[in-house]
């Protein structure tokens, strides 16, 4: 069990936006894990892909076949998006949240959605970070340009929206209403179980599902050069000073 998350044999069309980081593929196995012996309830899983991460629709299609060879459980329907406004680190962030928000309505236009999952977790702070970067220095950086190209992936983050998330202001499970393109609503959930939390509560998920060593090394989402952005399973390679490679050393120790 993942604490926070909606999960009731009442529901019965559930979505999920899975880009195939550690986040949302723990959310997502543990949906598979607790219908899997339910036909009635379908999965629809949406991943987003963008110019500047090219690797989350393979890697999401990978994490379905590893969650199914566990759970028996596999998508009703995957759906997938390619988002040319995100193209570099320095795209805003409201580039790549649109993207999942188009993909999003896409799906809950299709098919009446009763919880929608997604993995969003609150940054660690720099003060945690700073430290971790100069071990990281002094263990497993092979250059030295390393420790700065790891400083400098911190500065970018947006205290905002670590704000917005730190002060509790976001309920991990949200009341909501989708309108469709013809006008007419339903109420839907909204089931964020990490939002109020960094890293360390995906970590904890991976733990109490015993599944560190069986899903958490497939996982992917790391931003270092794009062209070194190609997923390939379980060998594929972490730049290992990007924010995302940052969290992985943070709560899980390891990059894979
Ligand atoms: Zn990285």
């Amino acid at each position: 069990m993942i604490d926070n998350m909606v999960l009731d044999k009442k529901y019965k069309n559930l979505g999920i936006h899975l880009s195939g980081g550690a986040d949302s593929s723990i959310i997502y196995y543990a949906l598979c894990e607790f219908y899997k012996d339910d036909p009635d309830a379908k999965i629809y899983v949406a991943t987003q892909q963008t110019v500047w991460k090219p690797a989350y629709v393979e890697a999401a299609k990978n994490i379905i076949k590893i969650v199914g060879m566990y759970t028996g459980k596999y998508p009703e329907k995957h759906y997938t998006h390619v988002n040319t406004s995100h193209n570099s680190r320095e795209s805003p962030d409201e580039s790549y949240a649109a993207g999942i928000q188009e993909i999003r309505s896409v799906v809950q236009n299709e098919v009446d959605i009763d919880v929608w999952y997604n993995g969003v977790t609150s940054n660690p702070s720099v003060d945690v970070l700073h430290p971790l970067i100069d071990k990281l220095a002094k263990t497993v950086y092979k250059e030295p340009w390393m420790r700065q190209a790891a400083i400098d992936c911190t500065i970018g983050m947006n205290p905002e929206r670590e704000q917005s998330f730190t002060k509790a202001n976001r309920s991990p499970v949200g009341h909501k209403t989708f309108v469709r393109k013809d006008g007419s609503t339903y109420q839907y959930l909204n089931s964020h179980p990490f939002v109020q939390q960094d890293k360390m509560a995906t970590y904890k998920a991976y733990k109490d599902l015993g599944m560190l060593e069986d899903l958490y090394p497939w996982t992917f989402s790391c931003e270092g050069p794009v062209e070194n952005q190609n997923y390939h399973g379980i060998d594929t390679e972490h730049c290992g000073y990007c924010l995302f490679c940052l969290e992985r050393y943070y709560a899980f120790g390891k990059l894979r």
